[in-house]
């Protein structure tokens, strides 16, 4: 019975996930709004505005609810933590899991360094990261590979940078980022006189920011699984 729970598992982690990535924008694109407005609130009840506008995140409570969405009949709040980041880095990280039966919480990490206002205004940096925190933890959310019955399984700490990079929900979650800055790079070759071809595929690949930070970490199945993930979804919606 175990061997039969560990297969149906291993198959299930295994499945290739395509989320909506457009779906996923407006999803990310409704929760930054949300959130920004929050965090006007936030200041204005603060009062002294000039000064708290000039607060870091870090004076702020710890974790505050501060935008839903409904997915698949399924409640997500998106929660504010905040951490410590280095410079340029908008959203440190992220989170999901079930708080309760059909409510999910969504945590966007954001820099503790930087003013309350570089949150409420988000410029294009910050807006991409925090776009792409959210399609990562959606992708998690929709992988049955995570999943046991109504059970979320997270998988643990982990042992290394390499060992977490490589497991098979990160894959496919680092997977659909690759994917999301391909499309908007394959556009910007073609602008430039460069033809839709698999040379032109390639470079997007390559150019893709979190390509660049993972795939020295990903072992070759890993990378030659999100090429295949990446050029299904090209061929699928007809840009090759
Ligand atoms: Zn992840």
């Amino acid at each position: 019975m175990r061997a039969v729970a560990a297969e149906s598992r291993r198959v299930r982690a295994n499945r290739r996930i395509q989320i909506e990535l457009e779906v996923a924008e407006q999803i990310a694109l409704d929760l930054i709004q949300q959130t920004a407005l929050a965090l006007r609130d936030w200041i204005r009840e603060a009062g002294g505005e000039e000064r708290e506008a000039m607060a870091s995140l870090g004076a702020y409570p710890k974790m505050i609810h501060v935008a839903s969405a409904r997915i698949e009949d399924e409640e997500i709040y998106a929660q504010i933590v905040q951490d410590d980041g280095p410079e340029g880095h908008f959203c440190v990280g992220g989170g999901i899991g079930r708080i309760e039966p059909n409510v999910w919480g969504l945590q966007l990490v954001y820099n503790s360094g930087y003013p309350i206002l570089a949150y409420a205004l988000p410029d294009p940096v910050a807006r991409k990261q925090i776009t792409e925190t959210i399609i990562h933890e959606l992708t998690h959310f929709a992988d049955p590979g995570l999943r046991v019955g109504s059970r979320f399984v997270a998988g643990g700490p982990p042992r290394s940078s390499e060992e977490y990079i490589n497991r098979p929900e990160e894959v496919k979650a680092f997977g659909q980022e690759v994917i999301y800055e391909m499309l908007t790079i394959f556009p910007e070759l073609e602008r430039r006189g460069i033809a839709p071809s698999a040379a032109a595929f390639r470079a997007a690949v390559v150019l893709a920011p979190t390509w660049q930070q993972t795939a020295c970490h990903m072992q070759e199945r890993n990378q030659q699984r999100i090429l295949r993930d990446a050029y299904q979804e090209f061929t699928g919606r007809g840009l090759l």
